[in-house]
């Protein structure tokens, strides 16, 4: 009981990455933040330390200024600039007397200094002030991904909405006019919904429409872009591709949708078929235009007995 207790505490221990040239250094600072519980990781030269900071990407990096091989300030600068470091807060270690260091260590992004020799009391006060703060940062962070993943997704099927298909249909038709990509667009509309939400229910027809856009996003490839347009309405853009390959695409829906046995509530087995309009964007045509022809054709495949695909 105690050891699992322990291995999770392990689990979610900070981790510090401790960068100085200085072998006795390193083993005083080790030895002090191993007492607080940290993870440690060391580093005798500023290239480990990239290195290091790369690979195991610390939650704060403890860093001296005056390294032979490499400065601190450099290391910092670079740990800075890159993407994926750059907010893994840096505290310098600095001589009494380095005050022009120390200001440029802050200027190169650095978030705090400690004066050598230290007072363990400051070290460790001011790490656990730069720990609050990343993470603070990082949670802000994660609520604005969520926020921005939320605006672009449709919260009944998780695929994108509305909106991103629209933002996207206009870059992609920008980029088709300029390079001379092919693209196509499919329109979905499921057959006879209405009768499915009218005998089993409505929380049943969300689930069918869940299971709907997962089969079908597992028919599509990486680049296609799979988006709710309305109640039981679906737009997929296909990218690098034109009316033959997306038509292929689309048969394969159809085939797919056609022979799956969706699960209604009690475990029954619902079927449901799809019907599918094709257009191919043409020169000079607007987003509008190419979903329009897109919509009439799934008209007519409606028109012509539903369960299948139009070309526009
Ligand atoms: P058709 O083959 O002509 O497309 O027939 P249909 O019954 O699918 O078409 P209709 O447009 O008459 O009905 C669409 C139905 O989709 C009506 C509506 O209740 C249902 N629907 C739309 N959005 C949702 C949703 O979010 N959840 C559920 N459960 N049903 C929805
Ligand atoms: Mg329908
Ligand atoms: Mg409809």
């Amino acid at each position: 009981m105690i050891v699992e207790m322990d291995a999770t505490r392990t689990e979610n221990r900070e981790r510090i990455l401790v960068v100085d040239d200085s072998e006795t250094n390193l083993l005083l600072l080790t030895n002090i933040l191993q007492l607080e519980g940290y993870e440690v990781e060391t580093a005798q030269s500023g290239p480990e330390a990239l290195q290091g900071a790369r690979v195991r990407l610390p939650d704060l990096v403890l860093l001296d200024i005056m390294m032979p091989e490499m400065s601190g300030l450099e290391v910092c600068r670079i740990l800075k600039s890159d993407a994926r470091t750059s907010d893994i807060p840096i505290i310098f270690l600095t001589a009494l007397g380095e005050v022009p260091d120390r200001v440029t260590g802050l200027e190169v992004g650095g978030d705090d200094y400690i004066a050598k020799p230290f007072h363990p009391d400051e070290l460790r006060a001011r790490i656990r002030a730069a720990l609050r703060t990343k993470q603070t940062h990082d949670q802000l962070r994660r609520e604005r991904e969520n926020l921005a993943s939320q605006a672009v997704t449709d919260p009944l099927t998780g695929v994108y909405n509305r909106r991103l298909l629209e933002t996207r249909l206009t870059e992609e038709a920008a980029r088709s006019r300029r390079y001379g990509h092919r693209l196509t667009c499919l329109m979905l509309d499921l057959d006879h919904f209405k009768r499915i939400n009218d005998q089993y229910g409505h929380p049943t027809g969300d689930s069918i429409l869940r299971q709907f856009a997962t089969l079908t996003q597992s028919c599509l490839r990486g680049s296609d872009i799979l988006a709710r347009y309305g109640g039981e309405e679906f737009v997929i853009l296909v990218t690098g591709t034109g009316l033959e390959g997306a038509t292929a695409t689309a048969k394969k829906i159809l085939r797919t949708i056609e022979n799956h046995c969706f699960q209604g509530v009690k475990g029954q087995d619902l079927r449901l078929t799809t019907s599918i309009g094709v257009a191919e964007l043409l020169p000079g045509e607007t987003p509008e235009q190419v979903l329009a022809r897109a919509d009439r054709a799934l008209y007519e495949a409606k028109r012509t007995g539903r369960n299948r695909v139009v070309c526009a």
